[in-house]
């Protein structure tokens, strides 16, 4: 289906954005308004990939994971949550866009190898009823892609037991709180994840307080450890929310 479905958007953009549909004069996948490429300059949090001020080294560890400590060993990422990744990011989301699972699959396969993942890709589940509102679950189709590109096997290892609000919203609780218990290990899953290393699979972080709780029961119900991959990390100082997912 996926096939199919990106078969449709080459024939509407033949040679044009991948996102947007401009013309490209060099065989790119996209255009100047919206680059899609490795954020390889900006030194990142060696735990949850949060971006660090630039006079700091790459891998050092953001004030937020020296104080709290993480139960994810270190989480990958594309690029920040902002500018053409954003762009990117809210048209897979909320556009109704699943064909970009490809690109963006592709690109933190790359992140993955690099970093020499290895074990079983779990992506972080979405709660039945948004899943039913949206027609696809963006997490699923993101693991399936890095499945394809890496040794890394998919498993839906996971099962979100309740929804929880959308971070960043008025009403939101304290983050810990608004996911804890949120998710349990699907019975069937536990013989395979046992000693394993696990890969949680997501397009967005904020705070990391999802991550950390899926890797919690995880961990609980015998995960050697987990890491995390996500398309993009965003800022979690406090007021920048206006770009939160
Ligand atoms: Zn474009
Ligand atoms: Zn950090």
């Amino acid at each position: 289906m996926l096939e199919l479905w990106t078969g449709f958007v080459d024939a509407l953009y033949p040679l044009g954005c991948r996102l947007c549909g401009a013309a490209l004069e060099t065989d790119t996948l996209a255009c100047a308004a919206h680059p899609l490429e490795l954020d390889r300059a900006s030194p990142r949090c060696g735990r949850c990939a949060a971006e660090l001020p630039p006079a700091l080294p790459d891998g050092e560890l953001c004030p937020d994971c020296r104080r709290h400590g993480r139960r994810f060993e270190r989480a990958l990422c594309i690029g920040s949550y902002r500018g053409g990744l954003h762009d990117w990011v809210l048209a897979f989301k909320h556009g109704g866009r699943r064909d970009l699972a490809l690109p963006l699959g592709a690109l933190l396969a790359e992140r993955l190898l690099e970093h020499g993942a290895a074990g079983l890709l779990v992506p972080v589940p979405l709660h039945p009823l948004r899943h039913f509102e949206r027609g696809y679950d963006q997490a699923a189709l993101l693991a399936g892609e890095l499945a394809r590109r890496t040794r890394l096997r998919k498993l839906h290892a996971l099962v979100r037991t309740r929804a929880t609000r959308p971070q960043g919203s008025a009403l939101s609780l304290s983050r810990d709180a608004n996911v804890r218990g949120a998710f349990r290990v699907r019975r069937l899953a536990r013989r395979a994840i046992q000693g394993q290393e696990l890969w949680l699979v997501d397009d967005v972080s904020t705070s990391g307080s999802t991550a950390d709780e899926c890797a919690r029961v995880l961990l609980h119900a015998g995960a050697a450890r987990v890491g995390v991959a996500l398309v993009a990390r965003a800022s979690s100082v406090p007021g920048s929310t206006s770009r939160l997912p």
